[in-house]
């Protein structure tokens, strides 16, 4: 496994692949690897001849209230489990090479990132989808990996693959979950052990209105009375926001229609620390 720090430097690299008609997958991650971020690069494998991993902490995505210097960071114990894992370029730029202090481009993202994560954090959409777009240049990648872990983020990538005609292939990789049904998280650090335990209730809350649907329930504001208590149930649980969506516009939904695919979305707070999950639901 290579390492690449410098951005021209991996392009430069990444043509060479294309010359050499090498089809190449792009995981994008912010490190802290985990189970989750494997899989994406288990999928990316079966799928692609050449493999490139990228850990970079974007600062542009994180607000100033938010937890950029706090990010969990490790980058020798990443690049071990990537090359474990059969990564053929590691590319972990620096952020002075990334962003030019006169850089003055960004993607200007629309109204699916206008709602739920994007109004919770300001400017979050619009910085995830430049380093996005960044990383896709770079990397000359044919195929990306995303996880449904992030489903909006999932949705607003796929809006400005098809809005800026950029061609590359768009790949989802189911949520990871821990055996007790927390979505694997860099941020599940942060929680105490009572915390952890108090967490398994987003996982109870979808599992609980999926039941919900297959009992034909298409009532949107009952399903998420019901999500609601589930999840209050834990003590020190927050709702941020908990709501059914259309999978694809993230438009909320009153009344689940037949063979359409919605998404239960949820940020919640435990204790200091926000996690978000979502599951699929569908009459
Ligand atoms: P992050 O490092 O958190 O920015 O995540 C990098 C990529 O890994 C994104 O595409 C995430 O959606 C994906 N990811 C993070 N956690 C999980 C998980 N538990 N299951 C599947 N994908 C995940």
């Amino acid at each position: 496994m290579q390492i690449i720090n410098n951005p021209a430097e991996m392009q430069k690299t990444a043509e060479s692949l294309r010359l050499k008609h090498q089809f190449i997958a792009v995981v994008m991650t912010m490190g802290a690897l985990h189970e989750g971020h494997l899989s994406l690069i288990r999928l990316a494998k079966e799928k692609a001849g050449t493999v490139i991993l990228t850990i970079f902490v974007n600062p542009r995505q994180f607000s100033p209230e938010e937890d950029f210097h706090r990010y969990p960071r490790s980058f020798e114990k990443d690049a071990a489990m990537a090359k474990a894992a059969g990564v053929d370029y590691l590319f972990a730029p620096d952020t002075a090479l990334m962003y030019a202090e006169d850089s003055q481009t960004q993607v200007s993202t629309g109204d699916i990132a206008s709602r739920f994560e994007g109004a919770a954090r300001p400017g979050h959409f619009n910085g995830m989808a430049t380093v996005v777009l960044k990383l896709m240049l770079i990397s000359k990648a044919h195929l990306a990996v995303f996880g449904e872990k992030d489903a909006q983020q999932l949705a607003v990538i796929k809006r400005m693959v098809q809005d800026l005609n950029i061609d590359i292939t768009i790949v989802s990789a189911p949520i990871v979950r821990e055996p007790d049904g927390l979505a694997t998280s860099s941020r599940n650090i942060y929680l105490s052990s009572e915390e952890r335990k108090q967490a398994t209730v987003l996982y109870k809350s979808i599992c609980r209105a999926a039941e919900l649907v297959k009992q034909q329930i298409t009532d949107s504001e009952k399903i998420i009375q019901e999500v609601t208590s589930v999840i209050e149930s834990a003590p020190d649980a927050k709702i941020d926001y908990a709501s059914i969506v259309d999978s694809v516009n993230f438009t909320e939904t009153t009344l689940l229609k037949t063979g359409v695919d919605y998404l239960l979305v949820l940020a919640v707070k435990i204790g200091r620390t926000r996690l978000i999950d979502n599951g699929r639901l569908r009459i």
